[in-house]
C-alpha cells in the first residue's frame, strides 16, 4: 500500500549524531546542550516525584505552570495571556507543531513556509493532505521578500509557518517584518503558526518580537515554545502552545486524543523553578558568550563565520575550503576531522548551490575549544 510520507527517511539530526558516535567525533550537529541542567531544577523534579505527583495532569496542563507562563509573557512582552483558555502544555515543541497543524489542515490546503525550514513542518502538513508552498531564502542574509510572499498566497492558503529566531539561519524577524506580515494577512482567514522555541536566545541587545505583540497576528496564531530550549533539557520533551481561546479549543480537541496530557511531576517542578525570572532572563548572555567563544575561535580558520543573531546555532561557509556538496563535506569533516555538523541543504526541499554547515554552540567551553582546534587544522 502507499506510504503517506514516501520521501521521508530518518532525520538528518539522527543521522549526523549517529555518525558522530560511530567516529567519536565532537558533536556540534544535533541541537542539544552537553552540560548538565540546573541542580535546583533537578531537585525540584525529585521533590514532586517523591511527593506523589505521579498521576495524570489536567488535559491542558498543570494550572500553576500555565499561570507562571502567562506571567512570563507579561514580564517579557507586557501582554495578558489567559492561562486557562490560551496556554496548553505539550510533549515538546514538535508535538505542539504537529497538533496545531492537525487541528486545522485539511486535504488540499496550502501551507506557505520559508526555507531553510525546520524538518518537521513539511511532513506534518503532508500527512494531513496539505500541500507545502516553500519560499526559498538565500544565505548569507536569508532576507524575506514580502512581495514574493504576497504572490505565493492563493485562495487555498490555509496557514503560514514562521520560525523566529530561525533554525538554522540564526536570523531574527525585525518588527518591520512582522508588520509586513500583519498587513499581508489582514482581512484574510489565513492562520499563522509561529515557532518561537528560541525566543530567549536573541543576542547583541536585540529583543525578540513575538507575534503575540501584533493583535492582528495574535488573533490567528499558534505560538509554539519548548522547555528543552528554555531549561537546557531537550530530553524531557515538554513544551507549550499559546493561542487565542477559539484556536486553543481546536488544538485541545486533537491534543486530548494525541497525548491527552503530559508529564505531571516535571510540570510542577518547572512551574516552581520559573517563579524565579532570572532563570530565563539570564539566557541571552549565557548563550551569547558561547556564540562569541566559538565565532572568535573560528576567526583564524579557513571557514567564514556568518552572523548569528539568535538560536544556539551559527553557520559557517566552507566555499574557501572545499567544493564538495554540503552532505559530503559534513561527512568528511566528521570522519576525517572529528567534528560533526549539519548540512544546511537538509533544510531545503531542493538544495541550493550553497556551501553552508550549521554548528550548535550549546556546548561546554571545553567541547567548543576542541572543535575550534580541530577546525583550525582543516
Ligand atoms: N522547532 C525548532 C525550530 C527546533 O529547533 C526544535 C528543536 N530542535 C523544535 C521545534 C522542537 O522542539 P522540542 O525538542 O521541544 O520538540
Ligand atoms: N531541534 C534540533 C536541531 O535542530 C534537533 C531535534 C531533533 O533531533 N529532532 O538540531
Amino acid at each position: 500500500h502507499d506510504s503517506k510520507l514516501p520521501n521521508i527517511t530518518w532525520s538528518i539530526f539522527s543521522q549526523m549524531s549517529a555518525l558522530a558516535e560511530q567516529y567519536q567525533a565532537i558533536n556540534l550537529s544535533q541541537g542539544f546542550p552537553n552540560y548538565p541542567a540546573s541542580d535546583r531544577l533537578v531537585a525540584l523534579v525529585e521533590k514532586y516525584l517523591r511527593g506523589g505527583y505521579n498521576q495524570y495532569a489536567p488535559m491542558a496542563g498543570v494550572v500553576a505552570l500555565r499561570e507562571v507562563l502567562a506571567a512570563k509573557v507579561q514580564a517579557l512582552y507586557q501582554l495578558n495571556v489567559d492561562p486557562l483558555d490560551e496556554v496548553t502544555i505539550t510533549a515538546g515543541g514538535t508535538q505542539a507543531l504537529f497538533t496545531a497543524i492537525a487541528s486545522i489542515i485539511q486535504p488540499g490546503d496550502e501551507v506557505i513556509l520559508f526555507e531553510p525550514a525546520y524538518d518537521s513542518y513539511s511532513p506534518s502538513v503532508e500527512v494531513f493532505g496539505g500541500k507545502v508552498v516553500p519560499i526559498r531564502l538565500r544565505g548569507p542574509a536569508f532576507k524575506i521578500d514580502w512581495d514574493q510572499v504576497r504572490e505565493a498566497i492563493s485562495t487555498r492558503t490555509k496557514l503560514i509557518i514562521i520560525n523566529n529566531p530561525n533554525n538554522p539561519s540564526a536570523m531574527i524577524f525585525s518588527r518591520a517584518d512582522l508588520l509586513e506580515l500583519e498587513r499581508l494577512l489582514a482581512g484574510t482567514a489565513i492562520f499563522l503558526l509561529s515557532d518561537e522555541v528560541y525566543e530567549h536566545l536573541v543576542f547583541d541587545g536585540e529583543r525578540h518580537h513575538s507575534v503575540l505583540e501584533f493583535s492582528h497576528l495574535r488573533e490567528r496564531s499558534f505560538v509554539v515554545a519548548s522547555f528543552g530550549k528554555l531549561l537546557h533539557t531537550t530530553g524531557w520533551k515538554l513544551g507549550y502552545v499559546i493561542a487565542p481561546p477559539r484556536l486553543s479549543q481546536e488544538f485541545r480537541k486533537v491534543h486530548q486524543f494525541n497525548v491527552f496530557s503530559v508529564n505531571t511531576p516535571m510540570q510542577h517542578a518547572i512551574a516552581e523553578f520559573l517563579t524565579d525570572t532570572d532563570t530565563y532572563r539570564s539566557l541571552p548572555a549565557f548563550f551569547q558568550q558561547k556564540r562569541d567563544y566559538l565565532a572568535s575561535g573560528l576567526a583564524m580558520s579557513r571557514f567564514r563565520v556568518l552572523p548569528s543573531a539568535g538560536t544556539y546555532f551559527l553557520l559557517i561557509d566552507y566555499s574557501g575550503v572545499s567544493a564538495l556538496s554540503e552532505l559530503e563535506f559534513a561527512k568528511k569533516l566528521t570522519i576525517e576531522h572529528g567534528v560533526a555538523t549539519i548540512p544546511v541543504s537538509s533544510f531545503y526541499s531542493i538544495p541550493l548551490e550553497q556551501r553552508l554547515l550549521r554548528l550548535c554552540f550549546a556546548k561546554s567551553e571545553d567541547t567548543l575549544q576542541q572543535a575550534i582546534s580541530a577546525l583550525a587544522n582543516v
